[in-house]
Protein backbone atom coordinates (compact mmCIF):
# COMPACT_ATOMS: atom_id res chain seq x y z
CA UNK A 1 0.00 0.00 0.00
CA UNK A 2 1.35 3.25 -0.29
CA UNK A 3 0.79 7.06 -0.66
CA UNK A 4 0.96 8.88 -4.49
CA UNK A 5 0.64 12.32 -5.09
CA UNK A 6 -0.39 12.74 -8.28
CA UNK A 7 0.25 16.34 -9.82
CA UNK A 8 -0.13 18.10 -7.09
CA UNK A 9 -0.03 22.28 -6.87
CA UNK A 10 -0.89 23.95 -3.71
CA UNK A 11 -1.66 27.29 -4.45
CA UNK A 12 -2.48 29.76 -1.43
CA UNK A 13 -4.82 32.75 -1.41
CA UNK A 14 -5.50 31.86 -4.87
CA UNK A 15 -6.94 34.49 -7.22
CA UNK A 16 -5.83 37.07 -4.83
CA UNK A 17 -2.67 39.51 -5.02
CA UNK A 18 -1.51 37.75 -2.27
CA UNK A 19 -1.61 34.51 -4.55
CA UNK A 20 1.39 32.20 -4.11
CA UNK A 21 2.41 28.79 -5.28
CA UNK A 22 3.62 26.93 -2.84
CA UNK A 23 3.41 23.40 -4.66
CA UNK A 24 3.96 23.01 -8.13
CA UNK A 25 2.89 19.78 -10.00
CA UNK A 26 4.35 17.10 -7.25
CA UNK A 27 4.28 13.53 -8.27
CA UNK A 28 5.76 11.15 -5.53
CA UNK A 29 4.81 7.51 -4.13
CA UNK A 30 5.62 6.51 -0.83
CA UNK A 31 5.17 2.93 -0.27
CA UNK A 32 4.78 1.34 3.12
CA UNK A 33 7.85 0.79 5.26
CA UNK A 34 10.34 3.45 3.87
CA UNK A 35 12.41 5.96 6.26
CA UNK A 36 12.07 9.26 3.97
CA UNK A 37 14.22 12.73 4.69
CA UNK A 38 11.73 15.56 3.03
CA UNK A 39 14.61 18.40 2.55
CA UNK A 40 14.59 21.85 1.32
CA UNK A 41 15.49 25.66 2.54
CA UNK A 42 13.00 27.43 4.39
CA UNK A 43 9.85 28.46 2.24
CA UNK A 44 10.35 25.47 -0.27
CA UNK A 45 7.12 23.74 0.55
CA UNK A 46 8.14 21.23 2.99
CA UNK A 47 5.60 21.57 5.69
CA UNK A 48 2.18 22.42 2.55
CA UNK A 49 3.51 19.11 0.93
CA UNK A 50 3.30 17.07 4.41
CA UNK A 51 -0.02 18.48 5.16
CA UNK A 52 -1.38 17.44 1.74
CA UNK A 53 -0.32 13.80 3.08
CA UNK A 54 -2.90 13.56 5.93
CA UNK A 55 -6.09 15.92 4.25
CA UNK A 56 -5.18 18.86 5.98
CA UNK A 57 -4.72 20.98 3.06
CA UNK A 58 -6.37 20.10 -0.26
CA UNK A 59 -5.02 20.49 -2.98
CA UNK A 60 -5.46 23.22 -5.47
CA UNK A 61 -4.80 21.15 -8.50
CA UNK A 62 -4.41 16.95 -8.46
CA UNK A 63 -4.69 14.78 -6.38
CA UNK A 64 -3.61 12.48 -3.50
CA UNK A 65 -4.48 8.74 -3.01
CA UNK A 66 -4.24 6.38 0.43
CA UNK A 67 -3.83 3.13 0.19
CA UNK A 68 -5.42 3.35 -3.84
CA UNK A 69 -8.76 5.47 -2.30
CA UNK A 70 -8.84 9.49 -3.02
CA UNK A 71 -8.75 11.05 0.18
CA UNK A 72 -10.68 14.06 -1.24
CA UNK A 73 -13.57 12.13 -2.31
CA UNK A 74 -16.84 13.15 -0.91
CA UNK A 75 -17.20 9.75 1.25
CA UNK A 76 -13.48 9.44 2.59
CA UNK A 77 -13.42 8.85 5.96
CA UNK A 78 -10.48 12.18 6.83
CA UNK A 79 -10.87 11.26 10.00
CA UNK A 80 -9.90 7.73 9.29
CA UNK A 81 -6.84 9.08 7.83
CA UNK A 82 -5.65 11.58 10.23
CA UNK A 83 -5.06 8.19 12.73
CA UNK A 84 -3.28 6.46 9.57
CA UNK A 85 -1.26 9.39 8.75
CA UNK A 86 0.15 11.09 12.03
CA UNK A 87 1.72 14.82 11.48
CA UNK A 88 3.56 15.99 14.50
CA UNK A 89 4.13 19.93 13.49
CA UNK A 90 6.93 22.11 14.07
CA UNK A 91 5.59 23.84 17.24
CA UNK A 92 4.88 20.97 19.44
CA UNK A 93 2.61 23.54 21.55
CA UNK A 94 -0.04 23.79 18.56
CA UNK A 95 -1.03 19.88 19.49
CA UNK A 96 -0.62 20.15 23.23
CA UNK A 97 -3.39 20.92 25.61
CA UNK A 98 -4.32 18.52 28.14
CA UNK A 99 -3.76 19.00 32.24
CA UNK A 100 -1.19 16.63 32.41
CA UNK A 101 1.08 14.81 30.02
CA UNK A 102 -0.50 11.26 30.19
CA UNK A 103 -4.08 12.78 29.79
CA UNK A 104 -2.76 14.37 26.42
CA UNK A 105 -1.38 11.26 24.86
CA UNK A 106 -4.85 9.43 25.85
CA UNK A 107 -6.47 11.94 23.71
CA UNK A 108 -5.90 10.18 19.95
CA UNK A 109 -6.33 6.91 21.12
CA UNK A 110 -9.51 7.86 23.39
CA UNK A 111 -10.55 9.34 19.94
CA UNK A 112 -10.61 6.38 18.19
CA UNK A 113 -12.82 5.01 20.21
CA UNK A 114 -11.16 2.01 22.25
CA UNK A 115 -11.63 1.53 25.75
CA UNK A 116 -9.99 3.06 28.73
CA UNK A 117 -7.45 0.43 30.15
CA UNK A 118 -6.26 -0.07 25.87
CA UNK A 119 -6.14 3.87 25.80
CA UNK A 120 -4.42 4.12 29.02
CA UNK A 121 -1.78 0.83 28.00
CA UNK A 122 -0.91 2.58 24.21
CA UNK A 123 -0.42 6.05 25.92
CA UNK A 124 2.02 4.45 28.55
CA UNK A 125 3.79 2.49 25.74
CA UNK A 126 4.03 5.40 23.40
CA UNK A 127 5.71 7.28 26.09
CA UNK A 128 8.32 4.81 26.90
CA UNK A 129 8.99 4.64 22.99
CA UNK A 130 9.57 8.41 23.12
CA UNK A 131 11.99 8.30 25.89
CA UNK A 132 9.60 10.37 28.68
CA UNK A 133 10.26 9.33 32.16
CA UNK A 134 7.72 8.85 34.43
CA UNK A 135 8.11 11.94 36.80
CA UNK A 136 7.01 13.74 33.72
CA UNK A 137 3.66 12.50 33.40
CA UNK A 138 1.44 14.18 35.68
CA UNK A 139 2.92 17.22 34.86
CA UNK A 140 1.67 20.10 32.41
CA UNK A 141 2.71 19.54 28.94
CA UNK A 142 3.40 23.40 29.29
CA UNK A 143 5.83 23.03 32.13
CA UNK A 144 8.36 20.82 29.93
CA UNK A 145 11.42 21.90 27.84
CA UNK A 146 10.94 22.37 24.39
CA UNK A 147 12.12 19.24 23.58
CA UNK A 148 10.12 17.41 26.03
CA UNK A 149 7.30 18.71 24.50
CA UNK A 150 7.81 17.92 21.35
CA UNK A 151 8.66 14.20 22.89
CA UNK A 152 4.99 14.39 23.99
CA UNK A 153 4.07 15.59 20.75
CA UNK A 154 4.99 13.01 19.11
CA UNK A 155 3.82 10.44 21.66
CA UNK A 156 0.09 11.44 21.24
CA UNK A 157 0.85 10.29 17.28
CA UNK A 158 2.09 7.02 18.41
CA UNK A 159 -0.42 6.29 21.01
CA UNK A 160 -2.61 6.04 17.81
CA UNK A 161 -0.39 3.14 16.44
CA UNK A 162 -0.64 5.38 12.61
CA UNK A 163 1.01 3.84 9.76
CA UNK A 164 2.91 6.92 8.57
CA UNK A 165 4.61 9.04 10.92
CA UNK A 166 5.91 12.48 9.73
CA UNK A 167 7.79 14.77 12.02
CA UNK A 168 8.13 18.41 10.55
CA UNK A 169 11.38 20.05 11.87
CA UNK A 170 11.44 21.52 15.34
CA UNK A 171 11.53 25.63 15.70
CA UNK A 172 14.61 25.27 17.89
CA UNK A 173 17.74 23.38 18.70
CA UNK A 174 18.40 20.31 16.89
CA UNK A 175 16.06 17.19 17.32
CA UNK A 176 17.44 14.60 20.30
CA UNK A 177 14.90 12.12 19.24
CA UNK A 178 15.59 10.33 16.02
CA UNK A 179 17.63 7.90 17.49
CA UNK A 180 14.39 6.57 19.08
CA UNK A 181 12.64 7.67 16.12
CA UNK A 182 14.34 5.08 14.35
CA UNK A 183 14.34 2.17 17.22
CA UNK A 184 10.51 2.36 17.09
CA UNK A 185 10.36 2.68 13.44
CA UNK A 186 12.51 -0.75 13.16
CA UNK A 187 10.01 -2.31 15.83
CA UNK A 188 6.90 -1.65 13.90
CA UNK A 189 8.13 -1.31 10.22
CA UNK A 190 5.88 1.90 9.83
CA UNK A 191 6.62 5.04 7.19
CA UNK A 192 8.30 7.92 8.74
CA UNK A 193 8.92 10.85 6.95
CA UNK A 194 11.60 13.68 8.45
CA UNK A 195 11.45 16.72 7.74
CA UNK A 196 14.23 19.24 7.46
CA UNK A 197 16.82 21.38 6.40
CA UNK A 198 19.76 20.11 7.53
CA UNK A 199 20.81 17.07 5.00
CA UNK A 200 23.86 16.70 8.41
CA UNK A 201 20.72 15.73 10.68
CA UNK A 202 18.93 12.93 8.71
CA UNK A 203 21.88 11.34 6.62
CA UNK A 204 22.24 8.75 9.33
CA UNK A 205 18.63 7.14 9.48
CA UNK A 206 17.07 7.41 6.21
CA UNK A 207 16.79 5.35 3.31
CA UNK A 208 15.85 8.19 0.68
CA UNK A 209 15.65 11.62 0.19
CA UNK A 210 13.30 14.26 -1.61
CA UNK A 211 15.21 17.84 -2.20
CA UNK A 212 12.22 20.74 -2.21
CA UNK A 213 13.54 24.00 -3.82
CA UNK A 214 10.36 26.48 -4.55
CA UNK A 215 7.93 23.90 -4.48
CA UNK A 216 9.47 21.40 -6.82
CA UNK A 217 11.04 18.11 -6.44
CA UNK A 218 14.74 18.64 -7.08
CA UNK A 219 15.80 15.01 -6.69
CA UNK A 220 14.48 12.12 -5.06
CA UNK A 221 17.33 9.45 -4.81
CA UNK A 222 18.75 7.40 -1.92
CA UNK A 223 21.31 9.56 0.33
CA UNK A 224 24.54 8.80 -1.81
CA UNK A 225 22.92 9.99 -5.22
CA UNK A 226 21.75 13.18 -3.47
CA UNK A 227 25.26 13.90 -1.33
CA UNK A 228 27.07 13.34 -4.94
CA UNK A 229 25.32 15.89 -6.72
CA UNK A 230 26.47 18.47 -3.48
CA UNK A 231 27.22 21.49 -6.09
CA UNK A 232 23.67 21.44 -6.95
CA UNK A 233 22.21 21.16 -3.47
CA UNK A 234 24.47 24.24 -2.49
CA UNK A 235 22.74 26.48 -5.47
CA UNK A 236 19.65 25.92 -3.84
CA UNK A 237 21.13 26.85 -0.35
CA UNK A 238 21.49 23.71 0.82
CA UNK A 239 24.63 21.53 1.86
CA UNK A 240 25.55 17.64 2.13
CA UNK A 241 26.79 16.72 4.86
CA UNK A 242 30.53 17.52 6.18
CA UNK A 243 31.72 14.42 5.93
CA UNK A 244 30.74 14.24 2.04
CA UNK A 245 33.01 17.53 1.64
CA UNK A 246 36.07 15.98 3.62
CA UNK A 247 36.30 13.10 1.70
CA UNK A 248 36.08 14.53 -1.68
CA UNK A 249 39.43 16.81 0.07
CA UNK A 250 40.84 13.83 0.67
CA UNK A 251 40.46 12.10 -2.79
CA UNK A 252 41.76 15.39 -4.75
CA UNK A 253 44.68 15.02 -2.39
CA UNK A 254 45.35 12.07 -4.20
CA UNK A 255 43.82 9.45 -1.33
CA UNK A 256 42.23 6.26 -2.71
CA UNK A 257 38.99 6.69 -1.11
CA UNK A 258 35.48 6.64 -2.61
CA UNK A 259 33.83 10.05 -2.06
CA UNK A 260 30.94 9.05 -1.26
CA UNK A 261 30.84 8.12 2.53
CA UNK A 262 27.56 9.97 3.98
CA UNK A 263 28.42 8.51 8.24
CA UNK A 264 31.56 9.32 9.59
CA UNK A 265 31.21 5.62 10.30
CA UNK A 266 31.46 5.43 6.81
CA UNK A 267 34.17 7.43 6.18
CA UNK A 268 36.35 5.99 8.98
CA UNK A 269 36.15 2.64 7.76
CA UNK A 270 36.87 3.84 4.15
CA UNK A 271 39.79 6.11 5.32
CA UNK A 272 41.21 3.06 7.10
CA UNK A 273 41.01 0.99 4.36
CA UNK A 274 42.78 3.58 2.35
CA UNK A 275 45.50 3.72 5.07
CA UNK A 276 45.86 0.03 4.88
CA UNK A 277 46.09 -0.13 1.00
P1 LIG B 1 8.76 25.17 4.41
O1 LIG B 1 8.04 24.27 5.34
O2 LIG B 1 9.61 24.45 3.41
O3 LIG B 1 9.55 26.23 5.12
P2 LIG B 1 6.09 26.14 3.74
O4 LIG B 1 5.36 25.00 3.12
O5 LIG B 1 5.78 26.47 5.16
O6 LIG B 1 7.66 25.94 3.52
O7 LIG B 1 5.82 27.46 2.91
C1 LIG B 1 6.02 27.51 1.51
C2 LIG B 1 5.64 28.90 1.05
O8 LIG B 1 4.25 29.09 1.17
C3 LIG B 1 6.32 30.01 1.83
O9 LIG B 1 6.74 31.01 0.94
C4 LIG B 1 5.24 30.52 2.74
O10 LIG B 1 5.39 31.89 3.01
C5 LIG B 1 3.97 30.26 1.95
N1 LIG B 1 2.83 29.97 2.85
C6 LIG B 1 2.80 29.01 3.79
N2 LIG B 1 1.62 29.01 4.44
C7 LIG B 1 0.88 30.00 3.89
C8 LIG B 1 -0.44 30.50 4.11
N3 LIG B 1 -1.25 29.96 5.03
N4 LIG B 1 -0.85 31.54 3.34
C9 LIG B 1 -0.04 32.07 2.41
N5 LIG B 1 1.21 31.65 2.13
C10 LIG B 1 1.67 30.63 2.86
MG1 LIG C 1 8.10 24.18 7.40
Amino acid sequence: MSIILDHVSHTYEEGTAMEFHALKDINLVIPDGQFIGLIGHTGSGKSTLIQHLNGLLKPTGGHVYYNGADIHDADYNRKELRSRVGLVFQYPEHQLFEMDVFTDVCFGPKNLGLDKKEVELRAYQALKQVGLEDEYFYQSPFDLSGGQKRRVAIAGVLAMKPDVLILDEPTKGRDEILDQVAAFRKETGMTVILVSHSMEDVAKYVDRIIVMNKGEVLMDQIPKEVFKRYKELEEVGLAAPQVTYIMHALKDKGMPVSADATTIEEARLEILHALHR
